[in-house]
């Protein structure tokens, strides 16, 4: 058995056991890592930018340091500042999780010079692995498959075209130091070869700062698998399965299950141990990913990962093992828990990635405080990974996602059937996100039958991404019991409020109440209640519906609309209301919160206050001759003006209240004769 790496720097073992671990990260794997080193006595030290003050992270950790502002320049990718709040901290070592530093040699350099643990591999494993042309020269010798191409270092236009003309057209032009699907093309013609080597170049000089190219021989419809590999510093090396991330939008992975449904146990074993043979070639340690395309019967290496992914928790639920702490006993020294035949496969996982971002509007990213943020309940094998809460703010400044559903049952099917369900319970607002998306991407046939390759969500895109159907009477009786929910909801906290004396609206004899509501697309929809003896009745479109509504226990509404319960969510958020049935997720705005009185509603021959306010001014004179619709006087409700108006031509008899009277709901506020050839309804 080999000994414990030395660091060269400082003599001291590489790896050794720590008690204070600094986590260089933000987000949902800022959380989750502070979860398992917790729960193995870690003191957790978090770190933060000026926009992340107030994030989960930074409030579970024991400890938090400010980097700074909040441009990830300034603050995550901060080499110094990080190695300074680790020295004030005393934590004795970092995890990067992914991004940010954690594929960042001199970091890892850094840090081992500070005699400071990383978790993760040593700077010069990174450095071999880091660079996709530099894997691939090792990943030869060590006899790993790999797609037809080039990966040499010279990169004048004759070499890539011959390169390009040697493998085939089409072929992918891709960047060296690459990551996150930038600075890569796919080029079908030789003719446009060129403009593509010369755009796939000055992206990938902006974002990675190493304009190197190497091309591939594009493998047309294919699979992304991976796997996932753990290595300790004691030579030992696993293999934890495959992961297939076919669905991509743009090289990017939306949805990662494991085991691959694709692959027979046969394929499985071979992928596995081509994996451990590409991680052995450098005595890999720690956690780390290779990945590869397939055409579904050969691999093709594309390049490792030396970090903990995204997308690991799909792996952790169908192995048992919490891969975090995987990485803290390798980081601590220790040997790797289990060997590779203690290892076992157990049912499947799937994972969906939610983002704050518009799937309608070409995936545009959306940014804001998060106003709701309601999780479906964590059990039956839904995980949900997230760094957020309500009131955090989504930064323009970092990756838009917001958190990571995962499921996990004894098939694929029943493991997709219950992410679904997670995913229609969850009630995200303030942010535009993708779970409709992800819903429908999900439960397409072809994503059931596993009939999909990385394209399959461009072409499907349109199917994806449907636009909002039309208002039913359910989402209408929701929109209303909300509404009714909130003000009794308003009514109990404020014990001083008229809002109280009314006792919400329920309580009031048989009256009428008219709902206007309007869609993003200006349609508009009207819905009246009349109160009755229990149960009251809805009429929308003509239909008289018996409507009633309760908060049960479980939270949302439970809504009874003729016979028939269903339960609901919804919200009242000053004029908008947000409702969530079983035909998905609903935006409304109540157009007249103040309940015009209408025709059709009772003491409407009467000027009467529709909800307990002020009178702010009067705007005719007793005896004063009025058309039907002219305005009587103004009330102030809840910090708004209504303008009550004469429900028929005729003369006023009456004023019966005065500038800066307080009124409660229901009360005769004007009185008017009318005209004797005046139409009363
Ligand atoms: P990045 O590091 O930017 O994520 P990768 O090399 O990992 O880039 O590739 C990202 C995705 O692009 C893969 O998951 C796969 O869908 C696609 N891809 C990469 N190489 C090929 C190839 N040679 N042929 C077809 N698709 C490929």
């Amino acid at each position: 058995m080999a000994k414990p790496l030395k660091a060269v720097a400082s003599g001291k073992p590489l790896y050794r056991r720590f008690n204070t671990l600094l986590i260089a990260n933000r987000g949902e794997i800022a959380c989750r890592v502070i979860r398992t080193a917790r729960a193995m006595g870690l003191r957790t030290v978090a770190v933060y930018s000026e926009a992340d003050a107030d994030a989960l992270h930074v409030k579970m950790a024991d400890e938090a340091v400010l980097l700074g502002p909040a441009r990830a320049r300034d603050s995550y990718l901060n080499i110094d500042r990080v190695l300074e709040a680790a020295a004030k901290t005393g934590a004795e070592a970092i995890h990067p999780g992914y991004g940010f530093l954690s594929e960042n040699a001199d970091f890892a350099r850094r840090c081992a010079e500070a005699s400071i643990v990383f978790v993760g591999p040593t700077a010069e494993m990174m450095e071999a692995m880091g660079s996709k042309s530099g894997s691939k020269i090792l990943m030869e010798k060590a006899g790993v498959p790999l797609v037809p191409g080039y990966h040499g270092e010279a990169q004048d236009d004759a070499t890539l075209a011959k390169a390009a003309e040697k493998a085939g057209f089409p072929v992918l032009v891709k960047a060296s130091a690459g990551g996150g699907g930038r600075g890569m093309r796919v080029v079908r013609a030789a003719s446009e070869l060129s403009a593509a080597v010369v755009s796939a170049k000055r992206e990938a000089l902006a974002a990675f700062g190493d304009d190197s190219m190497l091309i591939e021989k594009y493998v047309d419809n294919p699979r992304h698998i991976e796997v996932q590999i753990v290595g300790d510093s004691h030579g030992n090396l696993v293999s934890l399965f495959e992961r297939e991330c076919t669905l991509q939008r743009r090289h990017q992975k939306v949805i990662e299950e494991a085991p691959s449904p694709t692959l027979s146990s046969k394929q499985r074993e071979a992928v596995c141990e081509a994996a451990r043979k590409a991680a052995g070639a450098v005595n890999y340690v720690g956690a780390g990913t290779i990945e590869f395309v397939s055409d579904g019967k050969e691999f093709f290496f594309i390049e490792m990962n030396t970090r903990l992914q995204v997308e690991h928790p799909v792996t952790e639920l169908i192995s048992g093992v919490d891969l975090v702490e995987w990485q803290l006993r390798v980081a601590f020294g220790e040997e790797l828990p289990l060997t590779q035949n203690e290892i076992r496969l157990n049912g499947h996982a799937i994972e969906a990635r939610v983002y704050a971002e518009n799937p309608n509007k070409n995936f545009m990213p959306s940014v804001g405080a998060l106003r709701t943020w309601q999780m479906p309940e964590a059990v039956d094998g839904l995980r949900i990974d997230s760094g957020y809460g309500e009131g955090n703010v989504v930064s323009p400044n970092y990756d838009a996602m917001l958190a990571k559903f995962i499921a996990f049952a004894p098939t694929r099917d029943l493991a997709i059937s219950r992410l679904n369900r997670g995913l229609e319970e969850a009630d995200i607002r303030g942010v535009v996100t993708n779970i409709p998306f992800l819903s429908a991407l999900i439960t397409h046939p072809q994503v059931r039958d596993n009939k999909i390759d990385t394209g399959f969500i461009e072409r499907e895109l349109a199917k994806l991404t449907p636009e909002q159907p039309a208002l039913t009477e359910i989402e209408l009786g929701a929109a209303v019991a909300a509404i009714l929910r909130s003000e009794d909801a308003a009514a109990a906290r404020d014990a001083h409020s008229p809002w109280r004396a009314a006792r919400g609206w329920a309580a009031v004899g048989a009256r009428h109440r008219r709902f206007l509501f309007r869609q993003a697309d200006g349609i508009e929809r009207k819905v009246s209640l009349r109160y009755g003896r229990v149960p009251s009745t809805l009429s929308i479109d003509g239909k008289v519906i018996a409507f009633t509504s309760s908060v049960p226990a479980r939270g949302g509404i439970d809504l009874v609309l003729d016979d028939v319960k269903y339960h609901v969510a919804g919200l009242l958020d000053g004029r908008e209301v947000y409702v969530r049935t079983r035909n998905g997720r609903f935006e409304m705005h109540w157009a007249d919160p103040f309940g015009t009185e209408d025709e059709e509603q009772a003491g409407a021959d009467r000027v009467v206050a529709p909800l307990p306010g002020t009178v702010v001014a009067l705007l005719v004179e007793s005896g004063a001759t009025v058309e039907k619709g002219a305005p009587i006087l103004t009330l102030e409700v809840m910090k708004m003006e209504q303008t009550l108006r004469a429900p028929f031509a005729g003369t006023v008899k009456q004023l019966k209240c005065k500038v800066g009277d307080i009124v409660q709901e229901g009360v005769e506020l004007a009185e008017i004769e009318p005209a004797k050839d005046a139409a009363k309804s």
